[in-house]
């Protein structure tokens, strides 16, 4: 099959496994010479893609147990987190961490060690992991927590797959009352503005900036901000409270075909930039998880909207004290490129874990660009800004960067690489971009 991830960027031929049940990944796993395995596909560019074999594990995807009494669901690494969210939330309880889109499965989640809007809060999703069952490259099934196979758990949450194939998960939930988020606006009319925001939200919960990429010069960094808490039912109007943990009314619509390329250019994201920073209203509103979590998903298959030849998303983060030179320069390049995306997205993360894991202790940027030979010119010297800065990018989004860019942000890739070599001398796990990167 063609194969990409969400980026539609690159593009190849796969020869893919789809396997049935548990049995079924473990035989597929052992069999293989070599392989990676494929979640939901949310990954941006070519981390779920092998030629030779990438493990198809939609249809692995059962609930196994949820004990209601301590909130830890175990389940298959197939399952969908929008799953999660539509069986647990009527039940009271949601996911400790969550990415941008619901539609990722338990197993990608893992293997990305994704954050959320509460990373400076909670950590990322490998923090609420009490144990998970990893298929090795020699066959063997493994159970791995912090104190089992404690370097194996720890390499395997943000390892993309090449540690083993996850099959299932023991993953602690959060108590909910309600299914509603009490969000709060704020508009930044700069980047100190921003940044100071985000100082002072951290101790909501939940908090996030849309940040105006195409904005210059005493408005470079303008930003919405937004916060958030879980609603108390108290909290609710009282139509809401007669049912406070409904699912949200579905609203989606789909992008339906390819959006000729010309459509995506400085007039068009600069326009809609200007008309969104204006027409937000700051104040507080209650709304539904997910127009507060997954706002993209709303509008289904939005990649389209990049046209035929796909998009990348850069996404980096840079070391809290060199957080504010960084960006400036980050966003300067890219305005005065005038290449940015409707939608960038500006993070404060907390502490990391190491190994491969993404997150340090930082601003985190993320915006879409057009997989075009200018915007992948210009993604290299925006490597060479966050490299500069000590700075890294997130696996989980990159189809693009060079090997030894990717190496210089990340300090303790030699202890993954120690761990990878234990359990899979030969790499049988391995991706496109694993080899692109020699990892
Ligand atoms: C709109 C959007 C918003 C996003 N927002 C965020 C965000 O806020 N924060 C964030 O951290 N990420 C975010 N992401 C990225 C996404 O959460 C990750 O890429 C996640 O890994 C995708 O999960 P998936 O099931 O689709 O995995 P895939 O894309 O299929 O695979 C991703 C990686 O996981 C590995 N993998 C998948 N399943 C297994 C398994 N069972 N065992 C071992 N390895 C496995 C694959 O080999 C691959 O390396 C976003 C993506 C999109 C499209």
């Amino acid at each position: 099959m063609m194969l990409a991830g969400w980026g539609r960027y690159p593009r190849v031929e796969c020869r893919v496994i789809a396997p049935r049940s548990r049995d079924e990944v473990v035989a597929a796993v052992a069999e293989q010479r070599s392989l990676i395995a494929r979640g939901n596909g949310r990954a941006y560019g070519d981390s779920a893609l092998n030629t030779a074999a990438t493990l198809d594990l939609r249809r692995a995807d059962r609930f196994i147990a949820f004990d209601a009494a301590t909130g830890v669901l175990e389940a298959e690494a197939g399952a969908l987190l929008a799953d999660v969210l539509g069986c647990l939330v009527p039940r009271g309880w949601f996911p400790p961490v969550t990415p941008g889109t619901k539609f990722v499965t338990l197993g990608g989640m893992l293997a990305a060690d994704v954050h959320g809007k509460n990373h400076h809060k909670a950590g990322a999703i490998g923090d609420h992991v009490a144990s998970l069952e990893l298929a090795l490259a020699d066959g063997r099934i493994v159970r791995c927590a912090r104190d089992e196979n404690a370097e194996l758990f720890a390499a395997t949450l943000g390892g993309m797959g090449l540690t083993g194939t996850i099959l299932s998960v023991q993953l602690k939930l959060q108590p909910i009352e309600t299914a509603y988020i009490r969000q709060e606006t704020l508009r930044a009319r700069d980047l100190d503005e921003t940044m100071a925001l985000f100082e002072a939200s951290r101790d909501w919960t939940y908090s996030v900036a849309w940040i105006d990429c195409l904005a210059r010069e005493n408005e470079l960094g303008r930003a919405l901000l937004y916060r958030g808490e879980h609603a108390r039912r108290d909290e609710l109007s009282a139509d809401k409270q007669a049912a406070p943990l409904a699912a949200p009314a579905c609203r989606t619509r789909r992008v339906p075909f390819d959006l000729p390329a010309i459509a995506l250019n400085r007039w068009s994201v600069g326009a809609f930039n200007r008309l969104y920073y204006r027409h937000a209203k700051p104040g507080t509103t209650i709304v539904d998880y997910d127009r507060f979590f997954y706002p993209l998903d709303a509008i289904l298959e939005w990649n389209r909207m990049y046209g035929r030849g796909g998009l990348v998303q850069y996404q980096c983060v840079l070391p809290k004290a060199a957080s504010h030179a960084g960006l400036t320069a980050l966003l300067s390049r890219i305005a005065a490129a005038g290449a940015g995306s409707f939608l960038s997205v500006l993070k404060l993360l907390g502490p990391g874990r190491g190994m491969l894991s993404f997150p340090m202790e930082g601003y985190t940027l993320a915006l879409d660009f057009r997989a075009d030979p200018a915007n992948l010119a210009l993604l290299g010297e925006l490597d060479a800004i966050v490299t500069a800065h000590g700075g890294r990018v997130y696996l989980a989004k990159d189809a693009r960067i060079a090997a030894d860019d990717f190496r210089r942000g990340y300090a303790t890739l030699g202890e993954f690489a120690a761990v990878r070599t234990k359990v899979d001398p030969e790499r049988k796990f391995s991706s496109l971009q694993s080899r692109r990167l020699d990892l």
